[in-house]
């Protein structure tokens, strides 16, 4: 029996937590895990499951007005915007119910409260007031929402985490920011009828995405009746009697609105947790400072998730937590690649993307082909509906490897997702021409590509 309360204690019962939690004690460990809010973290509760349900919600307008082409009439349409949050909150009451059984029949210790690290072993349970040991703790408490504490007004707005329980929907939003979550959150009120606007204080919007894909997503939002303005932000928000929001920018706009968004990036959720007390290093955001194995800086305290602020999506969340709990208790050492990340952005079209982005790759070889097709798909050929496809190949004109592909049309996640084995296998062009296309699909397009749209020779 070790000297210390537990062998593993994880603070955070988000994606990285629970994977790691589960793992451990699947390899003997004797785990607890603290959570202040509620398990299943981030993703769960206010993140990609619940956005992902109002995607599919907002995008029923659109498929009703499509259906007319086909022969459909629609009738009557309306749309409850708190019988869609009911039916949320309920599927999420669900998942959250099964984290925490999943946990507990791993035996894993469960604790409601929030912790602080008091030393390197030892940690406080907030709630009770309790002190615990652990041999080995982890840190896996994710990032929250960022607002611009400097704004004037700036407590009038809401973040994605107020956005999943707004008790209306406004007549007319405004979204602010130019990432994955702000474009997301923009289709998503537009397609429920609300008068939105983008604003983003950089020139294009997603940021770190392929320059053709973001010009792409920008345009079709547009097309959608998204007002995309870039290059400008707010100055001061004011609130009057009735509660509209009256926002001015620094180009001199005015934009009135029921809610203003902010979606301006997420920090690590570090502060007031006990962490320099203890002396795990931070970085200059608060980022906790890891080596591959996501061990910090105090060797029996370890870090994974967006805590860690390296790919901050779930999937490498489960990975840094998996990778931890079998190199620790499970005498399996791993580590993650985080080089090849296959991932979406459910804008409206959606966009999928795996490897380099044409920029990443000229910085590591002059030499590229550049396959480019862009066109009508088929579904829109009787809709009518001015929506284009687009997909990009991104290849090593020496070696034929191919390096990214991004695609921005329906189910471009879930290409994405398929894409990323043959990534990960080495696939070169030859591979893909040598493959036989699915008829008729959109995605057959990405094996008939023959000749490049540009050679790039440095
Ligand atoms: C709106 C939105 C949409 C997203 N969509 C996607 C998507 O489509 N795909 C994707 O891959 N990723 C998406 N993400 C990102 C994804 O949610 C995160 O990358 C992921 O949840 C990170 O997991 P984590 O374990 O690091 O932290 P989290 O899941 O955030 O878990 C951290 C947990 O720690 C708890 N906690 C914090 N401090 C303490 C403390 N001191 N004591 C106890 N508990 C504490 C928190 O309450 C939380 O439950 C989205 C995020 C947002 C905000």
């Amino acid at each position: 029996m070790s000297d210390f309360d537990y062998d593993l204690f994880v603070i955070g019962g988000g994606s990285g937590g629970v994977r790691a939690a589960r793992i451990a004690a699947t390899h003997g460990a004797k785990v607890g895990i603290a959570e202040e809010y509620r398990y299943g973290g981030t993703c769960v509760i206010r993140g990609c499951v619940p956005k992902k349900l109002f995607v599919y919600a907002s995008k029923f307008s659109e498929e009703f007005e499509d259906a007319e082409g086909f022969g459909w009439t629609v009738g009557e349409r309306s749309f409850s915007w708190e019988k869609l949050v009911t039916a949320k909150d309920q599927e999420i009451t669900r998942l959250e119910g099964i984290y925490r059984r999943n946990l507990e029949r791993s035996d894993v210790e469960l604790h409601d409260s929030r912790a602080v690290v008091e030393g390197p072993n030892s940690i406080r349970l907030l709630a009770t007031g309790q002190t615990v040991t652990a041999k080995y703790i982890l840190i896996a408490v994710g990032a929250s929402p960022n607002v611009d504490a400097d704004l004037p007004g700036g407590e009038h707005v809401i973040t994605s985490n107020e956005a999943f329980h707004m008790t209306d929907l406004p007549e007319k939003i405004v979204v602010t920011g130019g990432g994955y979550i702000a474009v997301e959150f923009a289709g998503i009120f537009n397609g429920l009828g609300v008068e939105t606007t983008l604003l983003y204080r950089g020139e294009e919007i997603l940021r770190g995405f392929d320059l053709d894909m973001r010009k792409a997503v920008h345009e079709e939002m547009e097309k959608k009746g998204i007002r995309v303005v870039c290059g400008d932000v707010f100055t001061a928000i004011e609130k009057d009697a009735s509660g509209l929001l009256t926002g001015k920018t620094k180009n001199g706009e005015t934009l009135t609105a029921g809610q203003i968004m902010f979606a301006i990036g997420r920090s690590p959720h570090t502060s007031d947790l006990g962490l320099e007390k203890a002396g795990v290093e931070l970085d200059r955001i608060g980022a906790i400072k890891v080596d591959d194995q996501s061990q910090t800086s105090v060797p029996s305290i370890y870090a994974v998730g967006d805590v860690t602020n390296r790919a901050n999506l779930t999937p490498v969340a489960i990975r840094e937590g998996h990778a931890f709990a079998d190199t620790v208790f499970g005498n399996k050492p791993w580590t993650v690649d985080h080089s090849l990340i296959p991932t979406a952005v459910f804008s409206q079209p959606e966009m999928g993307t795996v490897g380099l982005t044409e920029e990443q790759a000229l910085e590591k070889t002059p030499n590229l082909d550049i396959y480019k097709s862009s066109f009508r798909p088929m579904k829109h050929t009787l809709s009518g509906r001015d929506e284009k496809m687009l997909m990009k190949l991104i290849v090593d004109a020496d070696t034929d490897k191919v390096l990214g592909v991004h695609i921005l049309g329906p189910d471009a996640g879930e290409l994405a997702q398929v894409l990323g084995i043959t990534l990960a296998m080495g696939a070169t062009k030859a591979d893909f021409d040598r493959t036989i296309a699915v008829h008729p699909t959109a995605a057959e397009e990405l094996v008939t590509m023959r000749e490049p749209t540009e050679r790039l020779r440095g």
